[in-house]
């Protein structure tokens, strides 16, 4: 497959300037804030200018049951943090409540998190831009019926739907250090998308992701896990993300990728234990893009938010072709990053138990599975359905370019006082494990315990979530 690699590509952002103000809750490692540290930082390296800006529209309940189940769905958009105690039951149900706990605004937040990857999709088919980024998204664990690991609705799934509307086969590759299960479950049968995902596997959230898991039906082969064990480092990922991902390439032949950056693989991760660099994270978005397909970035998990931030403005100028600073820019959030205020970050010094014998190993037995694969398999897409979003309505809304900087005025933070250090993120943190839930194990990707005290919001944190002007469809 040709690849081009210093080619200019129009690239289109998604990007709502509420995401930031929702709230996980006390002690949660999930911090919608990150996706504002990140999307301030880039505009303070003046990447807005090379980019064209969206707000994304909010997904409805008829976009997002593309996926899920309705009855999920109408549960989402019901609870309140005020009214849970209705909804004692279908909380088990669905799974909310822990791991995925009732915040205010938690339709909303799926709404935009969604919104963003669908609309971004749409503007791949639309052929009106090569690269669409959607930081807000990139929840790969949620299930058709289920919440899973901070995750609720699948934006990744309902993205990678609306790609498959013009185009015959779709590649997902998931770089989080969490396996891609609702993802990978999603399409577990099909031969129309292949997912490959990335993870630390044995004890570990979400607990799937097996080598030997490889799709069922029309779809084995299709899927493809690579398990790994802690401490892989920038060298160890390229020796085995390269081959394999070239291999993909060669023998699935995609007209269309979707990259999950979950930026919880990077060294010092406070759920993580991978020891990559921005660098080396990077190195995998600057690999994919090299293919010169239509490419969709996400986001996804990443717990130590001063480093998610770092990753994913810098992984926004990769996929840009501009080469930012190592210097950090003047921003919002500039305490966050130091006390060094780079860009790029130091592996630390643990023992990567990912043996060159072990990657080879597995290696070699993906691309046993891959030579299963018929080439260009699939019959070509009939008739194209009508894409999600309708151009006459006015849910695209772009930000003009002159509007781009006041946009950053609109990110007023409202975070508690103690967010705003970050030091959380430098506590031992959460290490999940299995406990038994509804009578069966469920697994969790946080146990962190809440520490009376320890991160107490201040002031009301969704204050501003009362009715804001957003456009309608
Ligand atoms: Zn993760």
């Amino acid at each position: 497959m040709a690849t081009q690699p210093h080619s200019r590509k129009r690239v289109c952002y998604y990007y709502d300037s509420d995401i930031g103000n929702y709230y996980y809750g006390q002690g949660h490692p999930m911090k919608p804030h990150r996706i504002r540290m990140t999307h301030n930082l880039l505009l303070n390296y003046g990447l807005y200018r090379k980019m064209e800006i969206y707000r994304p529209h909010k997904a409805t309940a008829e976009e997002m049951t593309k996926f899920h189940s309705d009855d999920y769905i109408r549960f989402l958009r019901s609870i309140r943090p005020d009214n849970m105690a209705e909804y004692n039951k279908q909380m088990q149900r669905f799974n909310v409540g822990e791991d995925c706990p009732v915040f205010d605004g938690l339709y909303e937040f799926c709404q935009l998190s969604a919104g963003g990857s669908v609309a971004a999709a749409v503007k791949l088919n639309k052929q009106a831009s090569e690269i669409c980024i959607n930081w807000g998204g990139g929840l790969h664990h949620a299930k058709k019926s289920e919440a899973s690991g901070f995750c609720y609705v699948n934006d990744i799934v309902l993205g990678i739907l609306e790609l498959l509307k013009y185009h015959q086969r779709v590649l997902y590759i998931d770089i989080d250090v969490h396996h891609g299960d609702g993802v990978e479950e999603a399409f577990y049968t099909t031969d129309r998308v292949m997912t490959v995902s990335f993870h630390k596997y044995g004890e570990y959230f979400p607990g799937t992701g097996d080598l030997r898991d490889i799709g069922a039906g029309k779809g084995k082969y299709y899927a493809v896990n690579i398990p790994l064990r802690d401490g892989m480092d920038d060298e160890a990922y390229e020796s085995i993300f390269v081959p394999i991902i070239s291999k993909v390439m060669e023998t699935f032949q995609p007209s269309a990728v979707v990259l999950q950056c979950g930026a919880d693989s990077l060294t010092g991760d406070r759920l993580g234990c991978f020891n990559l660099t921005v660098k080396g994270h990077g190195k995998c978005v600057e690999f994919v893009k090299k293919y010169n397909l239509p490419f969709m970035m996400v986001g996804g998990g990443g717990y130590t938010i001063r480093n998610v931030s770092r990753a994913w403005t810098y992984e926004t100028s990769v996929a840009l072709g501009v080469e930012i600073a190592n210097e950090l820019p003047y921003n919002d959030y500039f305490e966050y990053f130091g006390p060094d205020f780079k860009l790029h970050i130091s592996p630390s010094n643990m023992a990567n138990q990912n043996t060159p014998e072990y990657l080879e190993k597995i290696k070699t037995r993906l691309f046993e599975n891959l030579r299963m694969l018929p080439h260009a398999p699939g019959v070509q897409v009939q008739a194209i359905p009508e894409d999600a979003i309708n151009e006459e309505s006015d849910s695209e809304d772009k930000v003009d370019k002159d509007e781009r900087l006041p946009q950053k005025d609109l990110d007023k933070r409202i975070v508690p006082d103690n967010e705003f250090s970050d030091s959380e993120d430098e506590g031992e943190g959460g290490r999940r494990d299995n406990r038994s839930y509804k009578g069966r194990k469920r697994p969790r990707l946080d146990k962190t315990e809440n520490k009376e005290g320890e991160d107490k919001p201040k002031e009301e944190v969704k204050s501003d979530k009362a009715p804001v002007e957003q456009e309608t469809r």
